[in-house]
């Protein structure tokens, strides 16, 4: 391992929407080898990557229902989103050279590996790309629920989460230009602040098992290998 590296292993989450680039709706296929790249470079590094993307980007469970559907249904749909953009991914990651593995938490035979508590630990020690797609595989769930529950599972150092702005701030950086973004923030304050970085069961799981959460850019180029490697980026949350 590369003794500069912060993290030995980590779950990486990626938001659905972070894929749809240009594209308006669904892979935008650039960036979706951009991304592959940037994790190619992690597991040269030596880092382990455990890897949830979310579906926001096909499909929403709560936006479903709101035009009239059944929520366990949509909600069914959108965890199969997360699988579509599994795929897309595990052959991105394949056509970059890198040995990657998608695990579903709804069993898709023939398609993808059920997952396996087990099994990702053996894939994630020899290098390989461990993607947990279908969330946790229970309606009424997000795929930041997932990250965190998997990162968990897995001992990750940390769950990164890739958005589209640098990190958690004071205000709304996009509504507020002279918005501050933290650099390190503990889970009472963003609690208390009512700061907006996961669901509510997303967050007090990561809480009450202390695991660290960072928030980043995943747009700006280089922003993951610096978070991975040690670098001054995005925003640390921790106890
Ligand atoms: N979902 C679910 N259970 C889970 C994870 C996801 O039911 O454990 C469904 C839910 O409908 C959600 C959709 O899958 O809206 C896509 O996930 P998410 O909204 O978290 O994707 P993102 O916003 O990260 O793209």
């Amino acid at each position: 391992t590369n003794p500069k590296s912060a993290y030995r292993r980590i779950l990486l989450k990626l938001s659905g929407e972070a894929l749809v680039g240009e594209e308006g709706f669904g892979i935008d296929p650039k960036v979706l080898d951009r991304m592959a790249l940037e994790i190619k470079s992690l597991i040269e590094s030596g880092v382990q990557v455990g890897l949830v993307i979310g579906g926001g980007n096909i499909f929403r469970g709560a936006g479903l229902a709101q035009a009239g559907m059944n929520r366990v249904v949509g909600d069914h749909m959108g965890m199969l989103a997360t699988v579509m953009n599994g795929l897309a991914m595990r052959d991105a990651l394949h056509r970059s050279h890198v040995n990657s593995r998608l695990m579903s938490a709804i069993p898709l035979n023939g398609v993808c590996d059920d997952y396996n508590w087990a099994e990702a630990i053996k894939y994630l020690k020899l290098g390989t790309v461990v993607i947990f797609a279908a969330g946790t595989g229970n309606p009424f769930f997000t795929t930041d629920s997932a990250a965190c529950l998997r990162g968990i599972e897995i001992e990750a150092d940390a769950v990164l989460k890739g958005t589209k702005v640098d990190g958690v701030y004071d205000a709304d950086p996009v509504k507020n230009p002279d918005a501050k973004l933290y650099s390190v923030l503990d889970y009472q304050t963003v609690l208390e602040k009512e700061l907006q970085v996961m669901d509510l069961a997303a967050f007090t799981l990561a809480r009450d098992h202390s695991l660290p959460i960072r928030v980043f850019n995943m747009n700006k180029p280089g922003a993951l290998s610096r978070v991975v490697l040690g670098g001054d980026e995005g925003t640390t949350i921790t106890h």
